[in-house]
């Protein structure tokens, strides 16, 4: 069973409300991807669910809680995503609500539907869910993970508790990976460049495509440096055609531009971005106000390639805006 590391209030509020049988039916676990939303979205389901728990804490060793785990319980469930953007559609809540009125086959009594990193939810989508999320069946939970909870209507979320998954320390994620078995020296560059979030770190080192993506997130950064407009526009445009590569790529670069900003006026200020130097560099080329507006322009076109907008037509204005800024 994977240890939950930091989170500790909120974890201590799941199981309270476990315990006392005041569990809320509908739950917004907001953090950043890798910061263990999920987990703590499997762990309330867990809490709920398990056969013998403590003091509303699951006991992590029951068929139940090990299932869950696994994602192999069949009252456990991920709705599918299956609108074009690759989120959740009215189709999804449609087959969410005719299922949600059947009764769960097991001893909890409990059918749980987890929605993982919801983004791009359209407002018809939401309506659609919201008469279940207003009045759910006793037995039915509903877990919303999101980047923000700015993703849902207002109506959604008065109906919801919400929670914020906070980062842990680089202790805690190097303690985490070296319990996954990773080796040292791979567990230590995977927390210089996503720090306490333990997530993106096993990403890091379980997957090569990140850490290209890093790695082009250094490149972009060093011709924003050498004012390298060219470099730049290739750089961008090699950050891929599927929207979450590229939106990756601009999340960590976002973090760059932020990192340079915050450094610009404290050179001794914790980052958070993946590339250090990179943002003590872009500091010392930078005013504090151009670096703010560099965040503000990549947050912009990461904004934009969520939605339906033309990658191209969003990188190519990114490119330009940014050498405006910096030249
Ligand atoms: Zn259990």
């Amino acid at each position: 069973m994977k240890k939950i590391y930091g989170n500790q209030q909120l974890i201590d509020t799941l199981e309270r409300m476990a315990s006392s049988g005041r569990t809320a039916h509908s739950l917004i676990i907001c953090g950043d991807r890798g910061s263990g939303r999920k987990l703590i979205a499997r762990y309330y389901a867990r809490a709920l669910m398990c056969e013998s728990p403590v003091n509303g804490k699951p006991c992590g060793v029951c068929s139940v809680c090990r299932n869950i785990d696994k994602d192999i319980h069949p009252d456990v469930i991920f709705p599918k995503k299956t609108g074009k953007l690759g989120n959740y559609s009215v189709e999804t809540a449609r087959e969410v609500i005719a299922d949600a009125y059947i009764k769960p086959n097991n001893s909890s009594g409990c059918k749980v539907y987890i929605f993982a990193d919801c983004r791009n939810v359209d407002d018809r989508t939401q309506n659609t869910l919201l008469k279940l999320i207003e009045e759910p069946p006793e037995y039915a939970y509903f877990i919303f993970t999101c980047g923000s909870k700015s993703e849902f209507l207002s109506t959604i979320i008065s109906r919801c508790v919400c929670f914020t998954t906070s980062p842990c320390t680089e202790e805690e994620a190097a303690e985490a990976l070296a319990e996954s078995g990773f080796g040292q020296q791979e567990i230590r560059s995977a927390v210089n460049c996503f720090h306490g979030n333990i997530g993106m770190c096993e990403s890091y080192i379980n997957d090569e495509e990140l850490r290209k993506r890093v790695d082009l997130t250094k490149s972009l950064a060093d011709s924003i440096i050498r004012k390298d407009e060219y470099a730049l526009s290739v750089g961008l445009f090699s950050a891929g055609r599927e929207r979450d590569d590229v939106r990756e790529t601009l999340s960590m670069l976002d973090m760059l531009a932020r990192d340079a900003a915050v450094l610009a006026k404290d050179g001794n200020a914790e980052t958070i971005g993946c590339f250090r130097e990179g943002a003590v560099a872009l500091s010392g080329s930078l005013t504090a106000y151009q670096a703010a507006k560099l965040h503000s322009c990549i947050e912009t076109a990461w904004k934009a390639v969520g939605r339906n907008v033309s990658i191209p037509l969003a990188l190519t204005a990114l490119g330009a805006e940014i050498m405006e800024i910096v030249g």
